[in-house]
């Protein structure tokens, strides 16, 4: 939890005053929306190596003028501490060789001045250290202002029931051809949509792992490594029983719960029903924050315990035991990036404040009542040579109930994993999203990614 929040938390428990409560509600729930609002970023500054911005070097920043009233601040020893010149950072293994503790206090530059390579820096040294730094790179990670730096290739589609007329598709083979682009492609249907279908999977096994580990790792838990089961209770989880199962994350009881999930029904015979529900918890997240923002700032911030405890032999809580909200957010960059919901395996909520608790249940009520809506809903039926993965940190998933014998096989995959692969599929089909120099380029990567 960030620490204003958790300082305007402080301040509704010292002023517990009946006539106080609402105000102090108010202001909490005020103060998370201005947190978690979408962070006004400028308009990327046209640039053109043709007009090369001014530079004014300040007391200790230097100011770039892209264009008239467009300038951008950086501070000198953030600008000496990121210098990529191969004595300050590695090109190979893209490992930071400055020691930023020896840079003398209030260093400052002897002259700056702009080319058409970027920004150049002589130093106050004794060898009269040189920097340059990209434009792009400058823009991209200018600080003061922040620009909108979003590409083609990050944005996200937000769904409802109607993604059933065009659900995200690829075929097998091309996800298992050599070249990676067909993997590339079903990879970026998950970061668009938060799942993606894959057609034509051998129904066995054996093909469903080697999708599994297309994308790379498969994530071993308490339910094995690559998981084959049928509903036999296997496990002591209702996910091995035939009953119906509410939209719903995995590993809600994890520090760290999986990032996707594959599954591939194998089979289904003697029997019926067992139809698959996807929702997306973005698009559901999105609803919810327009029509009840103070409903969004609970879920926001009310941790929530839970724990995987049907087996004899363990017990998983999350780390820290008081657990994490519904919905995660990226504070720094104002944006939803988890959502976590599982209400068969919420624990005791004993770290709820007393002033919230009947708004709290409201929240998480109002939470249900989208997920379970026509509108979010997207019910599919599976069959053996279809499989799905979703992204569990975005997409929520169930079943209704089915009788008959379902065989059903999967695996998980870490979100890091899962966001690498992606990372260098994107460098290998859109090496202009990186835009450098080839003499940057050293071991096959730019020494200026976005990334590092
Ligand atoms: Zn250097």
């Amino acid at each position: 939890m960030n620490s204003r929040l958790f300082r305007s938390l402080g301040y509704i428990a010292r002023t517990r005053r009946a006539d106080a409560h609402t105000t102090q509600i108010r202001r909490f729930s005020c103060e998370t929306k201005h947190l978690y609002a979408h962070e006004h970023r400028n308009p990327i500054p046209k640039f053109s190596p043709a007009q090369l911005p001014s530079i004014k070097l300040q007391d200790a920043q230097i100011e770039i003028n892209w264009e008239t009233n467009v300038q951008s601040k950086f501070h000198s020893i953030w600008l000496r501490d990121h210098c990529r010149c191969p004595q300050c950072f590695h090109p190979i293994t893209k490992q930071r060789l400055v020691n930023t503790f020896q840079l003398p206090p209030g260093i400052k530059p002897v002259s700056a001045q702009a080319s058409p390579q970027g920004l150049e820096v002589t130093w106050f040294s004794a060898d009269s250290h040189k920097s340059v730094y990209p434009w792009t790179w400058l823009q991209q990670n200018s600080y003061d202002p922040k620009f909108d730096v979003g590409q083609d290739h990050d944005k996200k589609s937000l769904w409802g029931s109607s993604i059933q007329k065009n659900p995200p598709t690829v075929e097998y083979n091309e996800v298992m051809s050599n070249d990676e682009k067909g993997l590339y492609k079903w990879l970026s249907n998950v970061h668009e949509h938060g799942f993606s279908f894959v057609s034509g999977v051998p129904a066995t096994p054996e093909a469903t792992e080697e999708l599994s580990q297309r994308i790379g790792f498969i994530r071993e838990t308490q339910y094995g490594q690559f998981w084959d089961f049928t509903s036999d209770l296997a496990k002591g989880d209702t996910a091995y029983t035939t009953l119906a199962l509410g939209a719903h994350t995995d590993n809600t009881y994890f520090t760290d719960p999986c990032g996707l999930q594959l599954f591939h029904l194998l089979s289904h015979t003697e029997g019926t029903g067992g139809e698959t529900l996807l929702v997306d918890g973005f698009y559901v997240a999105s609803l919810i924050k327009e029509r009840h923002p103070k409903a969004y700032a609970l879920l926001s911030n009310t941790p929530i315990p839970a724990h995987a405890a049907g087996e004899p032999t363990s017990i998983y809580c999350p780390s820290p035991s008081s657990g994490y909200p519904v919905l995660g957010h990226d504070i720094a960059a104002g944006k939803l990036t988890t959502v976590r919901w599982n209400n068969d395996d919420r624990s005791v909520m004993k770290h709820i404040h007393p002033d919230v608790v009947e708004e709290w249940y409201d929240a998480i009520s109002t939470w249900y009542k989208y997920l379970t809506s026509p509108e979010c809903e997207y019910w599919v039926q599976l069959n053996p040579g279809t499989a799905v993965v979703i992204d569990n940190h975005r997409v929520l998933h169930g079943r209704s109930a089915f009788n008959g014998k379902r065989r059903m096989c999967g695996a998980y995959i870490g979100i890091d994993e899962y966001h690498s692969k992606l990372a260098t599929l994107r460098e290998k089909f859109n090496p202009n999203a990186y835009a450098t120099t080839s003499e940057h380029i050293i071991n096959g990567r730019s020494i200026w990614h976005p990334s590092l």
